[in-house]
C-alpha cells in the first residue's frame, strides 16, 4: 500500500516506525496510509529549515517572488492531479476541490508582489542629519499545523508569504487527507526552491509538540478547531513563540422579512450544505425574524433541498460529497438526533441517504432542522456537517443578541434589502467576517482572515497584509554619519 511520507531537505523520507490510514471517504476504503513523524524526524525538519535560512533571508526578495511566479504556474497546469487527490482522500467534488485551489493560488499571486510588501518604512532628517527607517526581517524557521476540511487551500495562506518573506518553513498537515498537500509542496520544490526552505512533516500530537516545544521554531500558525487552537497557542505562547491560531466556527445568517427570499435560499443552500458544511465559514444557523419570514424561507428551502445531491467526489453531477470519516459521519447524524430528542423539528432528514454503488461511503444528506433554541447541543457546537439550523427570533436586535452570545464570532451575515439595518449589523455585530447579502464573506487573498472570540486566538489575521507581519520582525535604524557642523557633543537628556 502507498504511503504518504515527509518532505525533509528537498527530498521525500518515509518513517517506518508508525502509520495511519487514509481513507477514501467516497467509498469508505482504505486507500493509503500516511507515515506519522516522531520527535526525531520532525527535529530533522527543523534542522533543514535553519541551515536553510541564512541564505534564503539574504535571496533578494525579487528572485524569491520569482519562485512563487513558478509556483503559481505549475499549481495551474496540476490542478486536475490536485483535485483529483483532495477529492480521493478528503472527499470534496471536483469543482469544489478547484475553487479551494484557486483561493489559494491567488495567496500565490499576493506573495508575488513582496519585494513592495517589505519596501519598510524611511524618515529623512528625524534629527539633524539622522535619517530613521523600519524594516521588516524575517523570523527564521516558522511552523504551520493545519485542518483536513481544505487541505490545499489553509497550506497556502501560510507558507507562501511566510517563505516569500525570507522564512523558512515547516508544514504538519492534517494526517487525514495529507496528499495532495505532500504533492503541492512537491510542486514548490519544483518551481525552485532550495532545499530546507519547506518542509513537510506529516504525523499526530507528537509532531506538534515538537514543533511547538523546540527553540529553533520562531512561530507557529495554526488552523483547526478551538479546543487545539487553544491548547498551541498556550503552549506555543508559553514557549516564548509568536503564535496566530484559527479555531472553529458557527456562522449565522439573518433573514429580515424584506430580504429577496429566493436568493437567500440560493446563497444558503451552497453556504450551508457546500464541501458537506465542513468549513469553518459554512453558515449553519438560519436566525428568521418572524414568524412569516421563517415559514417563507423554510418552504422555498425544502422544496430546494428535494434536488441536493449527495455523492461520490467523482461525479461532476454531485453538490457534495460525503464527510472525512465514519467516526465523524456517526457524529453528525448524533447531532441530529440530539435535535429531535430535545424538540426541534426535522424538515429535511439527511440521515443515512442511500448512494448506490457506494454504500460503505461517509454519506450525510442535506438536512433542515426548525424550531432550533439556543440551549439545544446542535445549537451550541460546530456540527461541521450539511446541517442547517433554523432558529426563530422577534426581532432584528434579538438575532444580532443571539449571535453576539454564542461562542464563536468567525462570519456571519445578514440578507436585507433596507441598507440601514444592514450598515447597523455590519457596524455593531461581534464577528470578524460579515456578509451583506454575502453568504460566505470569506475576504479575498489581499485582505486577511481572520474571526472574533474564540474563533481566533492571537493578534494577527491569517494571510493577506496581516501575514507580512506575522512573518517578520520589524527593526528600526537611526543612522547619523557625524560630519563637520553635526558631531555630538555629551548629552544627558534625550534631544529635544
Ligand atoms: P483539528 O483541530 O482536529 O486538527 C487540526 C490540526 O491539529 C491537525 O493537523 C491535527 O493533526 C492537529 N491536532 C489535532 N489534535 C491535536 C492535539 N490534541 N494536539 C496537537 N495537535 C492536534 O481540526 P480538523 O478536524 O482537522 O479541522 C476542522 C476544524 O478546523 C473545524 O473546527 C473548523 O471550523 C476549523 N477550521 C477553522 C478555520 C478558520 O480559519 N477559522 C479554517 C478551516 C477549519
Amino acid at each position: 500500500m502507498k504511503i504518504i511520507g515527509h518532505l525533509i531537505n528537498g527530498a521525500i523520507v518515509t518513517d517506518g516506525t508508525r502509520t495511519q490510514d487514509v481513507f477514501n471517504p467516497s467509498t469508505g476504503e482504505v486507500a493509503k496510509q500516511v507515515a506519522l513523524a516522531g520527535k526525531a524526524r520532525v527535529e530533522d525538519a527543523i534542522a533543514a529549515a535553519q541551515a536553510a535560512f541564512p541564505a534564503w533571508r539574504n535571496t533578494p526578495p525579487l528572485k524569491r517572488a520569482r519562485v512563487m511566479y513558478r509556483f503559481k504556474q505549475l499549481l495551474e497546469e496540476h490542478a486536475e492531479e490536485i483535485c483529483r487527490l483532495i477529492g480521493e482522500e478528503h472527499g470534496k467534488i471536483a469543482h469544489d476541490a478547484m475553487g479551494e485551489l484557486t483561493r489559494g493560488i491567488e495567496n500565490v499571486e499576493y506573495a508575488c508582489g513582496v519585494p513592495e510588501l517589505l519596501k519598510g518604512e524611511h524618515s529623512k532628517n528625524v534629527g539633524p542629519a539622522i535619517d530613521s527607517w523600519s524594516e521588516f526581517q524575517p523570523l527564521g524557521v516558522v511552523a504551520g499545523i493545519t485542518p483536513f476540511n481544505f487541505p490545499a487551500m489553509v497550506p497556502l495562506w501560510m507558507y507562501p508569504m511566510a517563505i516569500a518573506c525570507g522564512n523558512c518553513f515547516v508544514l504538519k498537515p492534517s494526517e487525514r487527507d495529507p496528499g495532495s498537500t505532500l504533492y503541492i509542496a512537491q510542486l514548490l520544490m519544483e518551481a525552485g526552491l532550495p532545499a530546507g526552505v519547506i518542509n513537510v512533516v506529516n504525523g499526530d500530537k507528537e509532531a506538534v509538540d515538537t514543533l511547538l516545544d523546540d527553540p529553533r521554531v520562531q512561530a507557529v500558525s495554526f488552523v483547526g478547531s478551538t479546543p487545539v487552537a487553544e491548547y498551541i497557542y498556550a503552549r506555543a505562547s508559553a514557549n516564548g513563540k509568536r503564535c496566530q491560531a484559527l479555531g472553529g466556527a458557527k456562522n449565522h445568517a439573518i433573514l429580515l422579512p424584506d430580504a429577496d427570499m429566493d436568493n437567500a435560499v440560493s446563497a444558503l443552500t451552497g453556504a450551508a450544505f457546500g464541501s458537506s458544511g465542513e468549513r469553518c465559514m459554512a453558515l449553519s444557523v438560519a436566525v428568521a425574524v418572524g414568524d412569516a419570514a421563517a415559514e417563507a424561507f423554510i418552504e422555498k428551502m425544502k422544496a430546494q433541498m428535494q434536488s441536493l445531491k449527495v455523492g461520490a467526489f467523482n461525479d461532476k453531477r454531485n453538490d457534495f460529497g460525503p464527510v472525512i470519516t465514519r467516526a465523524h459521519m456517526e457524529k453528525v447524524v448524533g447531532y441530529i438526533n440530539s435535535a429531535e430528542e430535545q424538540g426541534a423539528e426535522i424538515v429535511v432528514d439527511g440521515r443515512h441517504p442511500s448512494v448506490p454503488g457506494f454504500d460503505n461511503g461517509f454519506f450525510v444528506g442535506g438536512t433542515l432542522i426548525d424550531r432550533v433554541t439556543p440551549d439545544m447541543l446542535c445549537y451550541r457546537e460546530e456540527i461541521f456537517g450539511p446541517v442547517l439550523l433554523v432558529v426563530r427570533v422577534a426581532t432584528m436586535q434579538q438575532a444580532m443578541e443571539l449571535i453576539d452570545a454564542h461562542e464563536y464570532g468567525n462570519g456571519t451575515c445578514i440578507f436585507t434589502r433596507d441598507g440601514e439595518a444592514a450598515r447597523y449589523f455590519s457596524d455593531n455585530i461581534q464577528v470578524g467576517m460579515v456578509g451583506i447579502n454575502v453568504p460566505l464573506p470569506v475576504p479575498v487573498a489581499y485582505h486577511s482572515f481572520g474571526g472574533w472570540k474564540r474563533s481566533l486566538f492571537g493578534d494577527l489575521y491569517a494571510y493577506g497584509p496581516d501575514a507580512v507581519r506575522f512573518y517578520t520582525r520589524r527593526k528600526t535604524i537611526t543612522q547619523r554619519w557625524p560630519s563637520a557642523g553635526v558631531r555630538e557633543g555629551v548629552q544627558f537628556a534625550f534631544p529635544s
